[in-house]
């Protein structure tokens, strides 16, 4: 089987994706890519997360072209995973998911408001990306235009997606914005939250390069706030 290894990342994410409560029914996806090959093993389309077998995962290159005859059809936002690939030569896996706060703060318009320094996790800021119809290369384009160096963006009204080298970073960078966007949401409930300025991130984010990648190699399920 091509890309076996990917494979079996793309499952176990997958299921960790619902289990950490990421997305309801099959919304979402993910893909894991071979730089060497310039393949990608991606989520297929509507099968259930806990269902996916490896087989079931679909290899292909970032045209659009399949090299293996018997495929299952690819998830609907492959291009979006394609044009990100294209996009970010640092990147070496996708998490798109539709977790309840950050789908929500991105239904308010705005891009998501450091409230918590663990914001930096995802970058110097965590974008909204303008809406777009799912499953278009508009989406995509759309993503591509707005999401900088961050390795996270809010998409309008539709969900989030997260970057990494790895797919336990991008897995981290996804858990770390849901939680960031639940503690925003929370805090507006109560009050008016403060912000965190931008060099309170910067610098933040200085100290996670020096506590030796903590975050972005932890992932696991594990999203407490617990670095400093
Ligand atoms: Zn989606």
């Amino acid at each position: 089987m091509l890309l076996e290894e990917k494979r079996e990342l793309v499952v176990r994410y997958g299921r960790m994706i619902q289990e950490e409560k990421l997305t309801t029914g099959t919304g979402g996806n993910l893909s894991v890519l071979e730089p060497s090959s310039g393949l990608m093993a991606i989520s297929p389309s509507g099968i259930g997360y806990e269902k996916i077998v490896p087989k079931d995962v679909v290899i292909m290159s970032l045209d659009g072209v399949f090299p293996e005859e018997d495929h299952r059809e690819p998830s609907s936002e492959w291009q979006l995973h394609s044009a990100l690939y294209r996009h970010r030569p640092d990147v070496g896996a996708i998490v798109h998911c539709h977790s309840d706060y950050a789908t929500a703060v991105s239904c308010l318009g705005i891009d998501l408001p450091p409230v918590n320094y663990m914001i930096a996790v995802a970058g110097d800021k965590v974008p909204l990306t303008p809406f777009a119809v799912y499953g278009t290369s508009d989406l995509a384009q759309s993503v591509v235009n707005s999401i900088g160096d961050s390795d996270a963006a809010l998409m309008a009204n539709h969900g989030q997606i997260a970057l990494g080298k790895t797919i336990k970073a991008a897995f981290t960078v996804a858990l770390n914005v849901e939680y960031v966007a639940r503690l925003f949401i929370l805090a507006k409930g109560a009050g008016d939250p403060v912000l965190l300025s931008r060099a309170d991130i910067l610098e933040t984010r200085k100290r996670f390069k020096s506590y030796g990648q903590i975050r972005k190699d932890r992932g696991e399920g594990d999203h407490d706030a617990s670095v400093g």
